[in-house]
């Protein structure tokens, strides 16, 4: 789904990401893991087409896109702080992305309550955001994302402004819902449980770099350095 070649950004003397390389195939679901200000945000964002790295190259689904605007790259969003359009209702927010793409009303609409209906939501796609809890609003927008139908979903902290008891209601929705949904998942987080929880791999990043990647489960079984066991956790 996702192929990322040596990708670099700096803002002025920040190197905020150096060299990264990763993939997503298929169904699968990445999770990029390191502390704040390591550059997850940035990889995310140079995979999506909102910055443009200084070096490297993107391909979602085998097409090379390093140059296209985001909505040519064919990829879903989910952004921190995932900002619904108060005028537009649910439904209509869901439905504003194919919208755009040239669909009818009647068609976007019909896609739109499919994805609702995905994440449960379908009975309050009449209702305004302002009228929804955080984790509704939450669900509203992976529900936008959706909606596109990518094969590719980038997901920067969905779950972030929830508290505790929503979280983990939500870590495992997420991952029923994206196994039925069949897209490759490369999902932000700096919660461990959330990424052991959901994803079939992580990457762990420090200062722009990934230092290690793995099967979810061995990352956190065996990290390869002190940095990572540090990060992750590890009493020594
Ligand atoms: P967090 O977990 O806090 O969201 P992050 O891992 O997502 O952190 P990034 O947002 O990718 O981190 O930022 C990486 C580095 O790049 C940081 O030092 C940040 O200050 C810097 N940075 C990011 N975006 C910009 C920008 N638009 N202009 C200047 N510096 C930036
Ligand atoms: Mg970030």
């Amino acid at each position: 789904a996702l192929q990322a070649r040596s990708l670099s950004k700096s803002f002025g003397t920040v190197q905020a990401a150096r060299d990264v390389s990763l993939t997503v195939e298929a169904g699968e679901t990445l999770a990029l893991l390191g502390p704040s200000g390591c550059g997850k945000s940035t990889v995310l964002r140079c995979v999506a087409g909102l910055e443009q790295p200084d070096a490297g190259q993107v391909f979602v689904g085998g097409r090379e896109v390093t140059t296209l605007p985001p909505e040519q790259r064919h990829v879903g969003l989910v952004f921190q702080d995932y900002a619904l359009f108060p005028h537009l209702s649910v439904l209509d927010n869901v439905a504003y992305g194919p919208r755009r793409r040239g669909e009818t009303k009647l068609a976007a609409q019909a896609r739109a309550y499919e994805a609702l209906e995905l994440v449960a939501l379908a009975e309050l796609a009449g209702r305004f955001p302002a009228q929804l809890s955080g984790g509704q609003q939450q669900r509203v927008a992976l529900a936008r994302a959706l909606a596109t139908r990518s094969p590719l979903l980038l997901l920067d902290e969905p779950l972030s402004n929830l508290d505790e008891k929503l979280r983990a209601e939500l870590r495992s929705e997420l991952r029923a819902l994206f196994g039925r949904v069949g897209a490759g998942v490369l999902i932000v987080t700096h919660d461990q449980r959330e990424a052991l929880a959901l994803a079939d791999r992580v990457a762990v990043m420090r200062a722009g770099q990934i230092v290690q990647v793995g099967a979810a489960r061995e990352v956190f079984r065996e990290p390869k350095t002190a940095w990572v066991a540090e990060f992750l956790g590890w009493q020594n």
